[in-house]
């Protein structure tokens, strides 16, 4: 099982990174090591300034390689929530060096993950998210206000990368990130529903 996870995917949070917008889905990985399911989260001794990042998350239900777009969704059936924790200070030293994101990105338990589904009725069905940190609304999404589709990001991944039954795919952030703190609550609502919550310790 592999996590495949989008950058930049919001035209507002490119923004606030002060960052161009793509021209084509910027992806990264994590690896296995990288899935909390428990509510508590132990704050990494290695950085300063660690980023929550609420993201909608596709489960790939078959294999598939160079995914023709308009085929796409029969790839996924259901979605859920996720955070993509990121050390800030360590990606903007990785960004000014040129070096790889891993280190900031991929750590152990960077990325939570809630264990609760939604099927994806029909592809046009807008998916709408919120993010509450210490019980006040920080980030708010929708699948409508992404710059590329679940189909867009599956056919341009699949070019590179065979997906597999099981893989993750982190679809990418709205603006509003911003630090947490060791003692902080965060909740991630998907539809209005309480999907995932986590304990920063
Ligand atoms: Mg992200």
């Amino acid at each position: 099982m592999k996590i495949i996870c989008i950058g930049r995917n919001y035209v507002e949070h490119a923004k606030e990174m002060n960052a161009p917008l793509p021209p084509a889905p910027i992806f990264f990985m994590k690896p296995e090591s990288a899935l909390l399911r428990t509510r508590d989260f132990f704050y990494p001794k290695f950085t300063k300034n660690l980023h929550y990042e609420c993201e909608i998350v596709l489960k790939i239900d078959k294999v598939g390689k160079n995914i023709d777009e308009k085929f796409a969704h029969k790839y996924y059936s259901s979605c859920t929530l996720g955070l993509d924790f990121t050390a800030r200070d360590i990606q903007q030293n990785c960004k000014e060096k040129g070096l790889p994101w891993e280190i900031a990105k991929s750590f152990d338990q960077s990325a939570p993950l809630s264990k609760i589904w939604i099927p994806i009725k029909n592809k046009a069905e807008e998916i709408k998210f919120e993010l509450e940190k210490n019980g006040e609304i920080v980030q708010k999404g929708s699948s409508q206000s992404m710059i590329f589709t679940f189909d867009q990001i599956i056919a341009y991944v699949s070019k590179f990368i065979t997906l597999k039954k099981g893989d993750l795919i982190y679809t990418g952030t709205p603006s509003g990130v911003g630090e947490v703190k060791i003692g902080d609550n965060l909740k991630c609502l998907l539809m209005g529903e309480d999907v995932l919550n986590l304990n920063i310790k």
